[in-house]
């Protein structure tokens, strides 16, 4: 077997601006829940493409689907083309996904990345209102580009790029000074103070679980009330669904159960299934008001990944995931309460929804550590939050229980050896 001189991908050495940092070795495999490097090491994988392998990898179905249609030389690059996995996979995610839901939106592709979908609500918001301002909130993430980093609540990686922007606006997240202090009625005096607070935004964006930001997830009434927000002062309300949807909350767009119709909603990473790069916006009819062409991205409809995202609808027919993820949710939720009881020396918060699962700990490099123990154990997993305090369970939605199992065991060993 080949074995790679890990100099190439090292920050210092290499001529490659790709670091190996948190994973040391090369992968070379992957199936499900678990992965395989050069050495013939086993891993599991709760880190899941940061959210882009919900079904795990090399799901069985897409990947029969996908080949078969490599294989008849389908066609992989349109663009704006009608095709035939374009025509199928609309009709699919009405009749899967929004339809039973009672959701009403036009679907529109708006490049190949989350960051994408994020640049199209922000600027279809501007647009449809005539105003500039967004207001998004502490710790949010929202992507790489000039205008998402501007919403994202992340001075690491804002402050090299001149950041903040004009007519962005950042507010307390949802338990960010605490439970118990309003921090909406706040921005509403501010919005009703006629102009030295802040100017009425073309719209709020929000994640109802913050992914990189640490694993914060807002009240459902929280939401309801940014909702209320958003309707009484005439602003769109932006969900940024690219980490926290397709399933990962345990239901497919991670709003339903606070019961909130956002105006405009961005999708990601799982939307096509496979790992293969795709997104979409999802707009409320009355504000599709593009011209064409007005709005376009060369690598905006890619194929494969409309064959992919088809294939993975399957998973959405009969409720069966989602009961699968509830009592598997409930598992993980009782495993991190007991560790965090079992080793008070991690100063431990569990957090999370579903299978969005973290532990915060406020102890300088802990999280890290941790992390760092667990991939020499075998088990993959990442760390979030401003400093890096939290590590992130992110099972594959697919995972047997004994993956599970495995994966929360080899966590207690770490947090375990780490904390001595
Ligand atoms: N929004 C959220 C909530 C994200 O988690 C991410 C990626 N971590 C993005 C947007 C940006 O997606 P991408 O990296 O594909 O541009």
């Amino acid at each position: 077997t080949h074995k790679t001189d890990m100099n190439i991908f090292s920050q210092l050495e290499s001529e490659v601006r790709s670091y190996v940092r948190s994973f040391p070795t090369v992968f070379t495999k992957a199936k499900g829940h678990k992965m395989w490097d050069e050495s013939g090491k086993e891993y599991i994988d709760f880190f899941s493409g940061a959210g882009a392998l919900n079904y795990g990898h090399n799901d069985p179905l897409m990947k029969e689907k996908l080949v078969e249609y490599i294989l008849s030389d389908g066609i992989t690059h349109s663009l704006d083309m009608a095709t035939a996995p374009k025509a199928v996979f609309l009709e699919e995610f009405n009749n899967t996904i929004l339809k039973p839901r009672d959701m009403n939106y036009k679907v529109m592709f708006p490049g190949p990345t989350g960051a994408n979908t994020v640049e199209s609500a922000l600027k279809l918001a501007r647009k449809v209102t005539g105003r500039t301002d967004i207001i998004s909130f502490t710790n949010g993430f929202h992507g790489m580009t000039i205008g998402a980093l501007s919403v994202t609540g992340n001075s690491f990686k804002r402050k090299g790029a001149g950041i903040p922007l004009t007519n962005t606006v950042t507010m307390p997240f949802d338990n960010f000074v605490s439970d118990e202090l309003d921090t909406l009625e706040y921005l509403e005096r501010f919005l009703d103070d006629g102009g030295s607070g802040v100017a009425i935004p073309a719209a709020i964006i929000l994640e109802t679980v913050q992914g990189e930001g640490g694993i914060n997830a807002a009240r459902y009434e929280w939401l309801r009330k940014v909702e209320d927000i958003c309707r009484r002062w005439d602003i769109l309300l932006i969900v940024d669904d690219v980490q926290a949807g397709v399933g990962r909350t345990g239901t497919f767009f991670s709003f339903e159960k606070a019961g909130i119709k956002p105006d405009i909603i961005c999708l990601s990473k799982s939307i096509s299934g496979y790992g293969t790069p795709f997104a979409l916006t999802l707009i409320k009819p009355e504000y599709d008001i593009w011209a064409p062409g007005e709005h376009n991205g060369t690598f905006r409809g890619n194929n494969h990944a409309f064959v992919t995202a088809t294939a993975a609808l399957s998973y959405w027919k009969d409720g069966s995931l989602e009961q699968k993820i509830e009592r598997q949710s409930e598992r993980i939720f009782s495993f991190l309460n007991g560790l965090v009881e079992k080793y008070p020396e991690l100063e431990g918060e569990v957090r999370g929804r579903g299978f969005m699962a973290g532990i915060c700990s406020p102890k300088e490099g802990l999280a890290g550590e941790i992390a760092a123990e667990a991939f020499s154990r075998g088990l993959i997993m990442e760390t979030a939050g401003p400093s890096d305090e939290v590590f992130k369970l992110f099972p594959a939605l697919t995972i047997s229980d004994e993956g599970l199992e495995e994966g929360l065991r080899i966590l207690e060993a770490s947090i375990e050896s780490s904390v001595k």
